[in-house]
Parts: structure tokens; C-alpha cells; sequence
């Protein structure tokens, strides 16, 4: 990257504690497959309807496949495992309006490898839109088997079913979890905390604040285990949009954890620095809420931006709540990641 050439002249301790930890992950397979770096934007329309600190968008949502959003960067680990693995197929699940489901397909499509994808029904809505087209619609035309079953199925014994019954035809599926959220996975994000780190950097701005919507966990534990690794005092919280927080934050810890083992080297992650916020997901995941449609709608006419019903409109919902809260009142600059996912908007039209 462009620090790395510029570093040998503009050496700043952000750039030398980056450049350590980039070295780590030159250390594992990786196949490029996102648009890398994402833009870092200032949002000035929304921070003036706001009133509060300064709000800039890390677009993840621009990571290039297939629409793009944030499974993209766990991708270029897990497909490169997969590989390496030897597979001629790969298999993941998630809910019927998947974003990583169809950034898998994409990502499987791009490498020649066969993609199976098996969607859990978790809300129960037969509405047409939502079961075949957004996200789905995707799938299928990424060239995917897409298989239904049944909310609250055991998914992960749904794969390897199915991984058992491709292995006796003869094929090598590689299982990839739901959300791509294992430590591999997560090292995607570890390389995007190095990379916000990087551009605020070279931008000379301090960012106090990073929020982002946390579901699978792998986004948030790979940014703990990034911005612990480099020493960034980034204030980092997840929006939960499933589970409940005390949940939610043992998930990442957890994962963040594995994450920071995967990378070597002793160093630890404090319990401290994972802290997510449950409060907006309404009636459960996948379920609309009212201030998602509002915050959703309020982008989209401020600022020209698409975000999703499932995840980044609800995260997005948090971040309003939490500064017109003053929750922010003492930060400057506070930076909402952009995780993607507005091919979903198509899969709920009767709720805009
Ligand atoms: C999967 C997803 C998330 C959550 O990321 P996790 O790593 O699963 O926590 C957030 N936003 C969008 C759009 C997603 O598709």
C-alpha cells in the first residue's frame, strides 16, 4: 500500500505499529478479491443535522463484489484456505437475505469454485420480494444452489450434512460458518483497523470513535484484535442487531481472542475494549424497526447513501440515538463503518 512507500520518508509510530502487524498477515494465504482501500468520507449533511462531533463513513459497503459490504475481506483469508485446502466447492449458510451468502457466491464464482448455500428461514415472512429476490436473487445468478431450512435448524449440522453428502459424489467442499466469522475470517478485519489507522494517519485526523453493526461477531473481533495489536486508543462499539449484549460481547471476546492467537506474537486483548450495544434490534434480527427505516431514510435523502434493513440501518439507527443522546459529546471525529449489505433493501420494499 501507499504507506509503505511513503513511510520512508513520513515514519510515524501509527505507520511502524501497522507495518509490524502487516507483516503477520503477509504470513497467511490471501486471495485479493476486494477493492482495498475503502474510502474514508467525511458525512457533512448528516453531522449537520446532528449537531455533535464530525461523522465520517469507512465504506465497506464499496469492497467491490457483487454490490460489496464487509464478509469481502474475510473472504480474501477464507477462499485462499480453501484453496489451499484443495476444494473444488464451498459451502455457508446464513438468513434467507444473506449478505455474506451472496458475497460467498461472488467470491466462489470469481475462483471457479462451486458454491452451496443453505438459507434459515429466521422471520417467517413469505412476502415474494423477501424470498427470492434481493440478496437471493444474487445467489442464484452467482451461479449457487440455494437450499431453505426451516428457523432455529441446527445450520452448522446442516452443512456438514450436506459437505458429507458432496464428499460421497465425489467433490471436496470447503464449509465456510455463517458471517465467515472465524479467527481466519476475522483477520480480514484486522487488516481493516490497520488501514482506517493508516488513512486517518495520513489525513492527521484522530478518530475517537469507530461504531459499526455486530452480528457474527468476526467484523468487531477483527477490529479488538487490530486496534489492540497497534495500540490505538479508538473507541470501538458494536451495534448488536441478534443477540443480547451480554451475549454479543462474550461472542467477540471470545473470537477476538482466537483472532489475536491466530496472529501470534503473545499479545492479549483486554474484555474491556469489546463493548457492543444491544439496544436497537427491535424485535429480533431480521425484523424492521422503525428507527432503522428512519435512519436508513435519512441517509439515503441526506447524503446520497444506501444502507440495509438487517444490519448497517440499524447500527446506523444506534449511532443517531447515541449522539442526539450526547453519548459522543466529548469526541471530535466519530467514524461509522459502512458493512455494506443495501442489496437487502430489495428483499423488504413494502416496509420503505
Ligand atoms: C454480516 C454483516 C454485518 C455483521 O458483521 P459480523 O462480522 O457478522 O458481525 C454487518 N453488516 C452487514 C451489512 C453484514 O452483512
Amino acid at each position: 500500500m501507499g504507506a509503505a512507500t511513503k513511510s520512508s520518508t513520513t515514519h510515524t509510530p501509527v505507520k511502524g505499529r501497522c507495518a509490524a502487524i502487516r507483516r503477520k498477515l503477509d504470513g497467511f494465504p490471501r486471495v485479493r478479491l476486494g477493492h482495498l482501500p475503502t474510502p474514508l468520507e467525511p458525512l457533512d449533511r448528516l453531522t449537520a443535522h446532528l449537531g455533535g462531533p464530525r461523522i465520517w463513513v469507512k465504506r465497506d459497503d464499496c469492497t467491490g463484489l457483487s454490490t460489496g459490504g464487509n464478509k469481502t475481506r474475510k473472504l480474501e483469508f477464507l477462499m485462499a484456505e480453501a484453496q489451499q485446502a484443495g476444494a473444488d466447492c464451498v459451502i455457508t449458510q446464513g438468513a434467507t437475505q444473506s449478505n455474506h451468502a451472496r458475497q460467498t457466491a461472488a467470491a466462489a464464482a470469481r475462483l471457479g469454485f462451486g458454491c452451496h448455500i443453505l438459507l434459515e428461514d429466521r422471520t417467517g415472512y413469505s412476502d415474494p420480494d423477501y424470498v427470492d429476490n434481493g440478496n437471493v436473487l444474487l445467489d442464484r445468478l452467482h451461479g449457487a444452489t440455494v437450499d431453505r431450512r426451516p428457523g432455529g435448524a441446527d445450520m452448522q449440522a446442516e452443512m456438514e450434512a450436506l459437505a458429507d453428502q458432496l464428499r460421497a459424489d465425489g467433490r471436496k467442499p470447503y464449509v465456510i460458518p455463517g458471517g465467515g466469522s472465524t479467527p481466519v475470517g476475522a483477520l480480514g478485519y484486522v487488516n481493516c483497523a490497520l488501514e482506517l489507522a493508516t488513512q486517518a494517519d495520513d489525513l492527521g485526523l484522530k478518530i475517537d470513535a469507530l461504531v459499526h453493526a455486530t452480528g457474527s461477531a468476526g467484523t468487531q473481533a477483527g477490529l479488538v484484535a487490530g486496534l489492540a495489536a497497534i495500540e490505538s486508543d479508538i473507541d470501538l462499539l458494536g451495534i448488536g442487531v441478534r443477540a443480547p449484549r451480554e451475549q454479543q460481547e462474550a461472542m467477540v471476546f471470545e473470537l477476538a481472542t482466537r483472532t489475536m492467537d491466530c496472529l501470534g506474537g503473545g499479545l492479549d486483548v483486554a474484555r474491556e475494549r469489546v463493548r457492543a450495544n444491544c439496544d436497537y434490534i427491535g424485535q429480533g434480527y431480521g425484523f424492521p424497526t422503525d428507527a432503522m427505516r428512519d435512519a436508513v431514510t435519512l441517509l439515503a435523502r441526506l447524503e446520497g447513501l444506501l444502507f440495509d434493513p438487517v444490519y448497517s440501518g440499524k447500527g446506523l439507527s444506534g449511532l443517531i440515538d447515541l449522539v442526539s443522546k450526547g453519548h459522543y459529546a466529548d469526541a471530535r471525529n466519530v467514524v461509522f463503518l459502512h458493512t455494506g449489505g443495501s442489496a437487502s433493501l430489495f428483499g423488504y420494499p413494502a416496509h420503505f
